[in-house]
């Protein structure tokens, strides 16, 4: 039994954009949400699952889990953890919520469940690099366009793509840098198709567009747990819009795609652990502010981040990260990055880790001088 949340039903507030046509995508029609209903029972024979119940080695690495957890599916729609995401990002409706194995997953989904191959999806580029991977592998065509030269994104280049799906990436992943609101806002006001806005760093970041993304018809805003929430080996990431968006993402996703423990593990940190995550984005913060100022002090020219990382152009970025690592520190090399050159990423951290962060590029760029 199926338990279809209505497609199309949901009606948009009055001000928000219509729907793009063309969806629900051909041949997706007739899919419904895999939505079985579990009542409580004693045992649970609809499944196929062990009944003799988890390995037990298992069991004991994980202490205090329930072994339910670990031997049974888990319940779909994930209702715990959409209502989490839902109360943390202030957004009043869980329907305007979806979750999923990692926000690249999302990503993947929506060029599948938003897209036909053959679409243009459109973005600022140099940008998150699965991006035009998963373009690729979806059959749609990236288009990449320059940068502003402030790293704003080039809102008449964007809209000119007349692209299915435009690519807002705030703040930017590699550059770190943050996009103007009026920009953001000429491209929602604008785009014929859907606009997603990647907001994987927006808890070390001034501005946010979650809580647009619910009503206005035509913005999925994707977040992840991997980031601010130090949850990145558990996979969760989710997606804001409107409930009629997210409908054809999840028939484009599927069911299952989120293990129990990682269900477990982000709706606990988004409960109880969002005041211990604003403490350690607040140290990321400063930690970016004294990274920035160092560089800056080495006579190099860091770019303005709004993330948890700083990009830096140097010569020859590559030798230099190998030779940082030889030190005991791994930073992104990258080369030849449009509008910047050779670059270094350097996620940021704790004092004593800076310190020596900063002590092993000097060394590294003396040495390749
Ligand atoms: C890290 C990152 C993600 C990945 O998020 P997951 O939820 O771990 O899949 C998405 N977008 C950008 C821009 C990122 O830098």
């Amino acid at each position: 039994m199926t338990n279809d949340t209505n497609r199309g039903g949901l009606t948009a507030a009055p001000s928000a954009r219509p729907l793009p046509d063309a969806l629900p995508r051909d041949g997706y029609g007739p899919l419904s949400l895999y939505a079985p209903v579990r009542p409580a029972v004693d045992h649970d024979l609809s499944d196929n699952t062990n009944q003799w119940g988890a390995p037990p080695s298992v069991a004991a690495a994980l202490g205090g889990v329930n072994p339910v957890v670990l031997t049974q599916y888990p319940a779909q729609p994930t209702t715990a953890l959409l209502e989490a995401i839902a109360r943390y990002n202030g957004v009043t409706d869980a329907r305007a919520v979806m979750a999923s194995c990692g926000s690249d997953d999302l990503l993947d989904c929506m060029m599948r469940g938003l897209a036909r191959p053959g679409d243009r999806i459109a973005l600022s580029w140099p940008s998150f690099s699965m991006v035009p991977y998963f373009a690729r592998t979806n059959g749609l065509e990236p288009v990449l366009l320059p940068f502003t030269h402030d790293w704003d994104a080039n809102a008449d280049a964007l809209l000119a793509a007349n692209a299915r799906i435009t690519y807002l990436c705030a703040p930017n992943n590699p550059t770190g840098t943050p996009l103007t609101e009026r920009t953001v806002q000429r491209v929602l006001d604008e785009a014929n198709g859907v606009v997603v806005i990647d907001e994987a760093y927006a808890e070390f970041s001034s501005r946010t567009w979650a809580k647009e993304a619910e009503t206005h018809g035509r913005l999925v805003v994707t977040r992840t747990m991997s980031k601010a929430f130090g949850l990145a080996g558990m996979r969760v990431g989710y997606a804001i819009g409107h409930p009629a968006l997210l409908h054809e993402i999840e028939i484009a996703r599927g069911p299952y795609k989120i293990g129990a423990l990682s269900d477990l593990a982000a709706t606990t940190a988004l409960t109880h652990d969002a005041a211990w995550m604003r403490d350690r984005a607040a140290d990321a913060i400063a930690a970016r502010t004294w990274l920035t100022s160092a560089l800056l002090n080495m006579g190099l020219a860091p770019l303005p981040s709004e993330a948890n990382f700083v990009l830096v152009p140097v010569p020859d970025a590559s030798a230099v990260a190998a030779r940082m690592a030889e030190g005991g520190i791994l930073v992104r090399a990258f080369t030849a990055l449009p509008g910047v050159g050779d670059a270094l990423r350097i996620t940021v951290g704790p004092p004593g880790v800076m310190t020596r962060c900063i002590a092993l590029l000097s060394e590294s760029l003396a040495v390749h001088a």
